[in-house]
């Protein structure tokens, strides 16, 4: 379990989050909608802990998430963000890209690196682009690209910022897929939309932030109805 127990954020005089409380399971989507400037990016970044937070605790699997280095790389092994720009590495190939973490960070040798990189680009249909570079991609793929490097490290959690706002209809339902294959995983995924079909169809809890606080926090499959699916 994830927690976040109210939680406040300022920026100098900026206070932007309030008091914020959530919770996030594995095998749950969570949509976290809101006006833009409301601080859903702000409070994504403090999940991983790229942000420090001035009052409030971030509990992961009964753990708080303290500030050392020690214990932000421990916890962002649990917890991965992919970006909303991808940040690929341009001059790395596709195959790369995935191995660059696991060799670094798991520090696997290359021949294992490459092994578990091909695993990977094979689940995410993405083999016969191993030596292709980033730029040679389509949108959808880079995404693809980028889901598959983070999952690499196998978090138990994934959090999105607007990962459907640059994509095509498409695109989107291979994304839809792809959230629904890793919960089934069981990863927690955590998305901040505008994607209201997204967020009512596809979540399992809806969240809307405003003016700092938690403004609604529903169970969506109790709260619509599925005439529709
Ligand atoms: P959202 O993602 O909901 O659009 P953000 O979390 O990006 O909102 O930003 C919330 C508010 O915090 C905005 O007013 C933004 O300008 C401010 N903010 C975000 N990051 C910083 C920062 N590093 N320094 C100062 N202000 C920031
Ligand atoms: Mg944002």
């Amino acid at each position: 379990m994830l927690e976040v127990k109210n939680i406040k954020k300022r920026f100098n005089e900026l206070e932007v989050l309030k008091g914020v409380s959530m919770t996030f399971s594995t095998n749950q989507i969570t949509s976290i909608i809101g006006p833009s400037g409301t601080g859903k990016s702000t409070l994504l970044r403090c999940l991983i802990g790229l942000e420090t937070i001035d009052e409030g605790e971030i509990v992961v699997d009964n753990e708080k998430l303290l500030y050392t280095d020690a214990a932000l790389h421990a916890h962002r092994q649990k917890i991965g963000m992919v970006f909303q720009e991808w940040h690929l590495f341009d001059h790395f190939t596709v195959l790369q890209n995935i191995t660059f973490a696991l060799r670094k960070v798991k520090h696997m040798t290359k021949e294992e690196a490459d092994q578990k990189g091909i695993e990977l680009l094979t689940k995410f249909s993405l083999k016969e682009k191993a030596n292709a570079y980033p730029n040679e991609l389509s949108g959808g793929q880079k995404q693809r690209i980028a889901i598959a490097r983070t999952i690499a490290l196998e978090p138990r959690y994934l959090l999105f910022d607007e990962p459907t706002s640059a994509l095509d209809n498409e695109t989107i339902k291979e994304f839809i897929d792809i959230c629904r294959q890793l919960v089934n995983d069981h990863l927690g995924i955590i998305v901040i939309t505008h994607d209201l079909n997204f967020a009512s169809k596809v979540s399992d809890q809806l969240i809307e932030l405003k003016n700092g606080y938690v403004q609604s926090n529903i169970k969506t499959k109790e709260y619509f109805t599925e005439k529709e699916n």
